[in-house]
């Protein structure tokens, strides 16, 4: 078991870190937040708050944040990168941008400690129920080092290539899912015009090759219910769609369809960053798209 410092405690940080508690690893958790550093404390006898030791005896760090500017805040601007030992294993689970994952985990290993991108897929659901499929970007020794860690969150694991490669990988997929949520969406809104019942639709979609993880686990669920409660929002949606878009335009491939779902984010973004990212299928009419 290990000693684990865990920081970033939101929608996924706060399942993730309660099932590797359960799984027997010592936690020090930490958060801009501090109800959420207590309210995690008080779940486990194997979490605490992060005092300066903890941070000295760490053998992995586990980070859970919004972007790789809160990546490199919590990690480097915070002065955490002295104190922690050498050899230590810095393993960022956020979905972060994949140039600057490359250029910090450079920075870490000069500072004597070890570097993974390990970000996630499978949503605050998959997260409470530890099947979260993990890509990996990072040497092969440190991927083996921290594999019984990342059972404990995922179903899969796939070690995609060195550092940053893990980040590129989830960013590259988000945008699917980016653009399969709009598809999925406007195509239920324009059935429901022609008179097709919308729960009737999507069991057409789920029988047929419009489906989908949206079709299949978002669309009755969180779109058709109205709960738009995926734990998931358009502000972060839009980030890694931006992130791919991005890395794909840098290696000089197009991304034709990419760039116009990324166009329909960004619009979203611009005054809906908050709201689940499933309310697409509210907001499809209110958003203007350049
Ligand atoms: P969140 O906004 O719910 O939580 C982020 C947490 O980080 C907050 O508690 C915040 O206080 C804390 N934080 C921010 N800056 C910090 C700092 N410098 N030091 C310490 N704590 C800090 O985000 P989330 O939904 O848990 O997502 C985390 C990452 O995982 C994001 O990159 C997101 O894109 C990705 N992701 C989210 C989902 C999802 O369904 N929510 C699914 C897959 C991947």
């Amino acid at each position: 078991m290990s000693r684990i410092l865990f920081i970033g405690l939101g929608n996924m940080g706060a399942p993730m870190a309660r099932r590797l508690a359960d799984a027997g690893h010592e936690l020090a958790v930490q958060d801009l937040d501090p109800d959420r550093v207590a309210a995690l404390a008080s779940a486990s006898p194997r979490i605490r708050a992060a005092a300066p030791e903890d941070r000295a005896r760490a053998e992995v760090v586990v980070t859970m944040l919004p972007t790789s500017d809160s990546v490199e805040a919590a990690l480097e601007a915070s002065g955490l990168v002295g104190e922690l030992a050498r050899g230590t294993l810095v393993v960022d689970m956020s979905s972060a941008e994949p140039v600057r994952s490359r250029a910090l985990a450079d920075r870490l290993g000069a500072a004597g400690l070890r570097a993974l991108d390990a970000p996630v897929s499978g949503g605050v659901r998959g997260a409470e129920a530890g099947t979260l499929a993990i890509m990996v970007g990072g040497e092969d020794a440190d991927v083996d080092a921290v594999a019984p860690m990342l059972r404990e969150l995922g179903g899969t694991i796939a070690h995609v290539g060195g550092h940053g490669a893990g980040h590129a990988a989830k960013a590259l997929n988000n945008l699917v899912s980016a653009a399969s949520v709009v598809a999925t969406a406007e195509a239920i809104r324009a059935a429901r015009s022609f008179g097709i019942a919308s729960q009737r639709f999507v069991e057409v979609l789920n029988a047929s090759s419009g489906r989908s993880v949206t079709s299949e686990q978002k669309a009755e669920r969180f779109m058709l219910s109205g709960t738009f409660d995926s734990g998931f929002p358009v502000g972060l949606m839009n980030k890694d769609v931006a992130i791919a878009v991005g890395l794909a335009d840098a290696q000089g491939d197009p991304v034709v369809l990419g760039a116009h779902v990324a166009k329909i984010w960004a619009a979203t973004a611009e005054r809906f960053a908050d709201a689940d990212h499933t309310r697409m299928y509210e907001l499809l009419d209110r958003i203007a798209v350049g």
